[in-house]
């Protein structure tokens, strides 16, 4: 008897890849916050460890460590001897959601995160409430007079509501938008769950750009989700099927094109997921070598549409999903140095995660809020006009840090800088509430509130 079942345990390969060297000790998030060995990536492979030994027991303190975990992957860049602590910490996860009972609050708190976030249909539902409670300011009286800071969970749920309007509820993107020009290829964009949801600006943005640079792209709109939120929380029952049915919607294209960096992580991660499967194994890894995020696609095809000016200093925040787990850090911002007039800046600690993590900074409100109000920080130093950053997860927590300080900037996606530029509108001070030709009209995403 070990702490973990026999179904896909952390690989022990895997494990003594580490040296124990501490190079990514820096970079943890959760050691930097609290300075403690078990919660820091060296710290828990030496819990994986002692997990696969006889006799030991998947204890709530060993539990606590990797659920304390957000899953940013910085560790994966810093470490010098290229140990693969994301596929460790998927199947550590998925351990303990089939082996730790769960308190009953954790249980109905995952059950209801599970039951709306990877559901567009249920997401759009809650619009035109959302829309009520901005209008009728009760998000923003709960906040001035304190009136959920006794649950921290229901704090920053009301924080993190996106500012939709009632359209979003019932746009659609074209499921086929043809290439501007002579065609350069055909590929399938991904919607999203929360992104198709709350986000459609950027996936009309998206889809304009690409059509703009000469790719056709086809948009399916199901699966209604390709698994990511539940395959990075350890779900593998649910993911699975959510999965295989992305695998068999997109298999058909030269590239799986995504703008969200989480779920561009999760479609690079079907081999790993699918690997025991000898019906999927296959296809998993066929379709998981062709998933592309869009700015790569975009960074490996010479720039064709006209860039007009966007007058503006955009400081780029790196998603883990993307900038540690894909890899992809270069492109976006070779891609926004392509806009005349936009100057880009750095903030500082571009490697620690903002706090975000999928359903972290629901699951573990208080180091999120920490990490949050520090990413804020570094943000607001650089004297930015707006922020550019590629996931919905990371938007919605930047945004709420920034009014938590009184200081809201504008967010974009980097698609909609783009697509904003080679529609050539003018951008209005702070782009609020600006709208751009780019075949279709673009609502941009105004600052928070
Ligand atoms: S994960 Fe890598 S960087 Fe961290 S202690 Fe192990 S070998 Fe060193
Ligand atoms: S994934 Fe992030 S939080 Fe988890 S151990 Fe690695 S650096 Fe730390």
């Amino acid at each position: 008897m070990t702490a973990f079942d026999t179904h896909k345990p952390p690989e022990i390969d895997l494990i003594e890849d580490c040296v124990h060297c501490g190079f990514c000790l820096p970079t943890c998030p959760t050691y930097v916050l609290w300075n403690e060995e078990m919660d820091s990536p060296r710290g828990r492979i030496v819990l994986m460890h002692e997990g696969l030994q006889a006799d030991s027991t998947l204890s709530d303190t060993m539990v606590g460590h990797f659920d304390n975990c957000l899953g940013c992957m910085a560790c994966v860049t810093a470490c010098p001897s290229g140990v693969r602590y994301d596929l460790l910490i998927e199947d550590t996860r998925q351990q303990v959601e089939r082996n730790h009972p769960r308190t009953p609050r954790e249980r109905l708190l995952r059950r209801v995160l599970f039951a709306t976030f990877p559901h567009p249909s249920r997401l759009r539902a809650t619009v035109p409430v959302l829309v009520f409670a901005r209008r009728c300011g009760l998000t923003a009286r709960a906040q001035r007079w304190r009136l959920l800071d006794r649950w921290p969970t229901l704090r920053t749920l009301s924080e993190l509501a996106p500012p939709v309007t009632l359209r979003d509820g019932v746009r659609r993107l074209p499921t086929t938008t043809r290439a501007v020009g002579e065609k350069r290829g055909t590929v399938g964009f991904l919607q999203g769950c929360v992104q198709r949801a709350y986000f459609g600006d950027v996936n009309a943005a998206t889809v304009a750009v690409l059509a703009a640079e000469g790719f056709e792209v086809h948009a399916p709109r199901a699966p209604r989700c390709c698994g990511a939120l539940g395959l990075h929380a350890g779900q593998e029952e649910d993911s699975l099927p959510l999965a295989k049915a992305t695998i068999e919607a997109f298999e058909q294209f030269d590239h799986v094109v995504v703008n969200a960096a989480g779920c561009g992580s999760a479609i690079k991660d079907y081999g790993h997921l699918l690997r025991d499967d000898p019906q999927w194994s296959e296809r998993a890894a066929a379709l998981a070598a062709r998933a592309r995020d869009v700015h790569e696609l975009l960074a490996e095809h010479a720039p064709r549409a006209t860039r007009h000016p966007v007058e503006m200093t955009v400081a780029y925040h790196d998603a883990c999903h993307l900038a540690h787990a894909q890899n992809v850090r270069a492109q976006p911002r070779q891609l926004l140095r392509t806009i005349p007039g936009l100057t880009l800046v750095e903030p500082a600690e571009w490697e620690l995660c903002c706090g975000s993590a999928g359903i972290y900074n629901l699951t573990r409100p208080g180091p999120a809020a920490e990490l949050g109000a520090r990413k804020a920080d570094n943000l607001l130093a650089t004297g930015a006009d707006a922020i550019a950053a590629a996931n919905p997860g990371c938007t919605l927590q930047i945004a709420a840090h920034l009014q938590r300080k009184g200081r809201p900037l504008a967010l974009f996606h980097p698609m909609q800088l783009l697509a904003q530029s080679i529609a050539g509108a003018e951008a209005a001070p702070g782009m609020r509430g600006a709208a751009a030709r780019t075949g279709r009209r673009l609502r941009t995403l105004v600052p928070w509130r």
